[in-house]
């Protein structure tokens, strides 16, 4: 997408070979009308899947994921990374690393929120590992539903996450592909 690319060029601030932030129109500050037309791209790749519900992780995925729900007119859910005591019993749970905090957390999905009938969506703002990805997916296997597609803002393709939901057989959908972040420049791989 070449839009986002070019706002990634402009606005990106490369932290570190592994770190990209884009806090000035997707991590922090959002630009609507970038999101809605990533919504619409993801939207229009995935329309003919028969998704009923998009799914994605807090916080940064939730914009992206509502301007492709809306645009699908489905549902949207999002994991809630546990903060407190929950009822065990009312939720799925997987312990995942977060690539940006360096830090373990578990994520959660309340059970009446994923149907076994659902077809399901993944959308987020980055892949890295792929592990906030794995979590999610664990937990769409355990409640009975079915992934159909994967929609990615902006894949770290040095990283292998993206090649991880493809290695399932997955429809993958990555907006901006990095090559790499190396000397501070982000160089993007050949579409
Ligand atoms: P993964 O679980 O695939 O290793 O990392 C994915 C999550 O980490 C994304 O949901 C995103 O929030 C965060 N993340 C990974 N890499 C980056 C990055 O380069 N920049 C930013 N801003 N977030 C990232």
């Amino acid at each position: 997408m070449e839009l986002l690319k070019r706002r990634i060029l402009e606005e990106g601030r490369v932290l570190s070979d592994q770190v990209l932030s884009v806090n000035t129109f997707l991590n922090h500050g959002v630009d609507p009308s970038l999101i809605a037309a990533m919504g619409r791209t993801f939207a229009e790749r995935f329309r003919d899947l028969n998704v009923t519900r998009v799914l994605t992780i807090e916080s940064s995925g939730i914009a992206i994921a509502y301007a492709t729900a809306i645009e699908l007119g489905v549902p949207l859910v999002f994991a809630r990374r546990r903060k407190a005591l929950m009822n065990e019993g009312e939720y799925f749970s997987e312990r995942v690393p977060s690539f940006t905090k360096g830090i373990v957390t578990d994520i959660v999905i309340s059970r009446e929120l994923l149907k076994p009938d659902d077809r399901i969506l993944f959308i987020d703002d980055f892949i890295a590992n792929g592990d906030a990805a794995r979590g999610l997916i664990r937990i769409v296997e355990r409640s009975g539903a079915t992934l159909v597609g994967a929609g990615i803002a902006i894949e770290k393709a040095f990283q292998p996450g993206g090649s991880y939901l493809r290695e399932l057989g997955l429809p993958v959908l990555s907006l901006a592909r990095i090559a790499s972040l190396a000397d501070g420049q982000v160089r993007f791989a050949e579409d």
